[in-house]
């Protein structure tokens, strides 16, 4: 049978992509070549392969990402989540922060270096400050209420 992360995180990839995290920090000692030198590193991670959910430097991956196992993955490997359950909350996940990705490019914010989180408050500032045509308001509510969705979600269901 294939490893749990083969079958979860291949399809999933929220640790890696700006979603979960804002940022991968180093533990005194790390030798990954993430870092070199950087005290952190922002998300999306440089190393996420978008496409396969992969990891470009799996072997030399920082302590922090060895150690994060999702609440999925530990569900699973417990025995108290089945994987199709998982990968439907993963699927779930996944769909509500496309969905945000989606809605932020169509208001302007589509800088996809940044963590989606930090695009949603730069959005959510805009608009404070007046900075968004009226119509978009309307777009801005719904974006608002997919944010709350997916942060009850990871919430309840990724976050160890
Ligand atoms: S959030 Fe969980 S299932 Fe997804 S990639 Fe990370 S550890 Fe794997
Ligand atoms: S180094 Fe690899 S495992 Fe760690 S966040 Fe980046 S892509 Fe994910």
């Amino acid at each position: 049978m294939p490893p749990l992360t083969d079958t979860l995180c291949l399809q999933c990839g929220l640790c890696c992509n700006g979603v979960l995290f804002a940022d991968v920090r180093p533990e005194p000692g790390e030798r990954s070549p993430l870092f070199a030198g950087r005290a952190r590193v922002a998300q999306p991670c440089p190393a996420f392969q978008t496409g396969d959910c992969t990891c470009t430097i799996y072997a030399e991956r920082p302590q922090r990402c060895r150690q994060f196992e999702c609440r999925q993955l530990l569900g699973v490997a417990a025995g108290e989540i089945m994987v199709p359950q998982a990968l439907r909350r993963i699927r779930q996940a996944r769909k509500l922060a496309a969905k945000l990705e989606s809605g932020l490019a169509d208001l302007g914010f589509d800088n996809r270096k940044q963590p989606l989180k930090r695009r949603f408050e730069k959005c959510q500032r805009a608009a404070e400050q007046g900075g968004l045509a009226e119509a978009q308001y309307a777009a801005l509510a719904e974006l608002q209420l997919t944010m709350h969705q997916l942060t009850l979600l990871l919430a309840k269901e990724f976050y160890g």
